[in-house]
């Protein structure tokens, strides 16, 4: 059996089962409507009693999907289809449902939502953008009303003012509708905030994803960020700029222009050695070094001025590549703008650094329970298991897919393309069939928007810009008559109905303008066409010019151009027929998808130790913030450790080393004329340091005046200490990750090591937290305003 067949076996299998438990939920539907609305909604309150009394989600699960199936009907006029059950049934027990365009995944998710939030925990619905989870919340919201459980929205209106006791409310909803974005950034926000009132997420419980293939792999590339205090700024630009100028490709450097990598050779790294008088480059105390000669090779060799950025008003601009537009406001990270800027000679701006970052890898995998809906899943299946550890059923159609999916028209050249798209466009649009034209950049879909006004064809163009906007569009893109442009993100998520007499004429045609990036999106195009068994058709123009072919077609695929006058061929404009070009672009398409997953690979693999160790950082910053007892004993031991720790280390101790470390740790007024022990008897020496404590302690005990507020004072002085060197961790992982990646490249490094070093700054951060514990409990300061309130402030 070939793992296609297999997996078609497997998908029936679980279909299989069910649709058993399809069959039981129609047999309760004659009961459900019989009942009156208000014994209906009754439900609720039984079934959370039935789960309360010991019962689980699975017991009720047939009684409630019916249940809830009926108010659908009754409140929304929308009868849930089988189809629809089966889907409901999937991501209830935690599959990712492939279901194509258009067949109701919004009223399917009503299902496992409304069975999910029964146990109170809450479930959360995330989408791709504001609009969509608005739009589904505000449409959805009657009948979850009606069944008496309550919905939140968590984006908000741009200017809107959302604190923490908004926000708790709305994760304490039975049901949230938000985005992926907004999710991850409360998420981090939460774990920022210093106590209970600061907090407002309840632990995770269940979550479907909408569009699950873009969200959980697509966009999991780039990790959700908060930045914040800049970074000290360093002269090591300037001097690696300098040096780098220096050097010489293929001996002191190594330049992979396919692989996007650039690094010193062996001979390189000596040469840097005698140039800066180094004994190891590659030695941790020139990590620092090492990292800006990398950050300046890179920003000679792979930033490209005019192509990837420009100088305007002696500012840094970046471009997007494949518009060639500014992207103002966007910064590269982690110091290569700043290596750009010192390549161009502008003014370096700051350098900030990441306070907080977590990818949705690391988010999603944190809900017990994950499921997700998308057009396109099964593609991308083993993947998803790798990744999140959840397979993928395909559900089928309510009607049979009638649409028609042509076999790409393959051109040589660009022009031949755009030529041979425009005359089979305004062949269907002579008679009225609707065209929807997909690119997969900005500035093809605005060539093709003016050869279409040449043509003096009304058409709209849709760049993803206003959403809400352009899904009333594209909305319309099924009347008579019409063609839209848009560029493959715009008014996805957007139903296309038929207007009239349409499908008469072969429905919607959808017209896809080159292969996309991976083949899951291609389909993504296809199925705005043809859904509910809606007659459409699909056709893909492309040409060896494309993007995707130049990039990753090979020789095969350019060999083309390297003949002189191949625009002068015989056949020119004719499209290419045979059967290696359709393989070439299959294979192009392939390599490209490898990359991406192999990218993100490499992004889990990096990410794992940042995750490991957030999660502990926020585990303690939560036992802090819930559970005050014992604060006291907490710091008694610290203390005692770094003291012993400090002693232990410093065993030719003397008095003027002890008095700087006093003042440094115990008090800066600390001014006794002699010391009153004797420096070699380390017993008396902790406990004349801890006696300095426990007099420190009982000083500000008697200013707080109440136990409450003592605890309260501990409890800061940790969360402090934590958060000062969990940032300064944050960041320093982040700049291992850049500097490992850059060794991997040289192939000096594994990935063992970085977690080994990772490891051991985590131990190095754990020392550090103590330390500062006791310097924010000795060293702060406490002011007290007025009866009641008082301000504490660290050093
Ligand atoms: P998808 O997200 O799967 O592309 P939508 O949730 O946007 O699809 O739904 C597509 C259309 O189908 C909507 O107009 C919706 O009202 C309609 N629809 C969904 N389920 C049903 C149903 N059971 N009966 C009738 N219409 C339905």
């Amino acid at each position: 059996m070939s793992p296609k067949e297999r997996r078609g076996v497997m998908n029936a299998l679980k279909l299989r089962r069910l649709r058993r438990i399809l069959k039981k939920i129609n047999a309760r539907a004659d009961e459900m409507s019989a009942l009156t609305d208000a014994e209906l909604s009754a439900k609720t309150a039984e079934f959370k009693e039935r789960l309360q009394s010991g019962k689980t989600l699975d017991h009720i699960l047939v009684e409630a999907f019916a249940a809830m199936r009926e108010a659908d009907k009754r409140i929304l006029g929308l009868f849930p289809y089988d189809v629809q059950v089966l889907g409901g049934l999937a991501l209830h027990f935690g599959y990712i449902i492939e279901m194509k365009t258009g067949e109701g995944k919004t009223l399917t998710a009503t299902l496992p939502l409304y069975l999910n939030a029964l146990e109170e925990k809450g479930a959360i619905l995330v989408t791709t953008n504001d609009y969509l989870a608005k739009r589904d919340a505000m449409e959805m919201s009657p009948v979850f009303s009606f069944m008496d459980l309550k919905v939140g929205v968590g984006v908000y209106e741009e200017d809107e003012e959302v604190d923490a006791k908004r926000k708790r409310e709305i994760y304490a909803s039975d049901i949230t509708y938000t985005t992926s974005t907004a999710l991850g950034f409360d998420y981090l926000a939460d774990n920022l905030a210093g106590d209970k009132k600061g907090k407002f997420l309840r632990p995770f419980h269940y979550v479907i994803v909408d569009e699950a293939d873009a969200v959980l792999l697509d966009s999991a590339q780039t990790p959700l960020i908060i930045s914040g205090v800049p970074r000290v700024q360093s002269n090591l630009y300037d001097v690696c700029n300098q040096f780098v100028l220096t050097l010489h490709e293929e001996e002191e450097y190594h330049f992979n222009r396919e692989d996007k990598a650039v690094y010193l050779t062996v001979k390189g790294g000596h040469y840097a050695e005698n140039y800066f008088n180094i004994p190891n480059l590659y030695d941790s105390s020139y990590f620092e070094l090492n990292r800006h000669i990398n950050l300046a090779l890179r920003a000679h060799h792979l930033y490209k001025k005019d192509v990837d950025y420009v100088v305007v008003d002696n500012e840094v601009k970046l471009l997007d590549n494949r518009t060639g537009r500014i992207l103002e406001g966007t910064r590269l990270q982690s110091g290569i703008h700043q290596a750009i800027e010192t390549k161009e000679g502008v003014k370096k701006t700051k350098d900030s650094r990441s306070v907080a970052s977590v990818t949705y890898q690391s988010l999603f995998n944190m809900f017990p329970k994950l499921s997700g809906m998308t057009g396109t899943g099964k593609i991308a299946e083993d993947e998803l298991i790798s990744t999140y550890r959840v397979s993928v059923i395909v559900i089928p159609t309510h009607k049979p897919v009638i649409r028609q999916d042509f076999p790409d028209q393959i051109y040589v050249t660009l022009p031949e393309k755009l030529a041979a798209t425009l005359t089979y466009v305004k062949k269907l649009h002579a008679k009225g069939q609707p065209v929807l034209l997909i690119s997969g950049t900005v500035d093809i879909a605005e060539i093709y928007s003016r050869m279409l006004l040449q043509e003096g064809i009304v058409h709209s163009v849709l760049t993803a810009k206003n959403v809400a906007k352009e899904a009333l569009i594209i909305k319309e893109a099924g009347q008579k008559g019409t063609v839209t442009i848009a560029t493959s993100l715009a008014g996805r998520g957007t139903d296309i109905k038929l207007g009239e007499g349409v499908a008469e004429l072969g429905g919607l045609a959808v017209i896809g303008t080159e292969r996309m990036p991976n083949s899951r999106i291609d389909w993504q195009l296809r199925g705005r066409a043809g859904r509910q068994g809606d007659p459409g058709l699909s056709q893909f123009f492309v040409s060896l010019e494309d993007e995707l072919v130049q990039q990753y077609g090979g020789k095969r695929a350019t060999c083309y151009f390297e003949e002189n006058n191949h625009h002068q061929r015989s056949d020119y404009g004719q499209p290419l027929r045979q059967r290696r070009h359709q393989r070439i672009l299959k294979q192009a398409q392939a390599k490209s998808e490898d990359r991406s997953v192999l990218a993100r690979q490499s992004t889990i693999k990096f990410d794992e130790s940042l995750r490991v160790q957030r999660q502990k950082i926020y585990a303690l910053r939560d036992e802090l913030i819930y559970d005050e007892k014992n604060l006291s004993q907490k710091v008694d031991h610290i203390v005692d450790e770094v003291i012993s720790q400090y002693l232990a280390s410093n065993s030719g101790l003397t008095e003027r080393s002890l008095r700087r470390y006093i003042l440094d740790n115990f008090s800066y007024q600390f001014q006794e004329a002699s010391l009153p022990v004797s420096i070699d008897n380390q017993v008396a020496v902790k406990r004349y340091l801890k006696s300095l404590y426990y007099s420190e302690m009982s000083r500000k005990a008697e200013r707080l005046q109440t136990e409450e507020k003592k605890s309260e004072f501990l409890r800061l002085s940790i969360l402090h200490a934590i958060d000062a060197c969990w940032l300064e961790q944050v960041d320093n992982l982040q700049q291992l990750k850049n500097f490992v990646s850059l060794r991997q490249a040289a192939q000096r490094s594994t990935m063992t090591e970085y977690y080994q070093e990772s490891l051991r700054s985590y131990d190095r951060m754990c020392q550090a937290v103590k330390e500062t514990v006791l310097r924010n409990v000795m060293l702060s300061t406490i002011e007290s305003d007025g009866n009641t309130g008082y301000s504490i402030y660290f050093v």
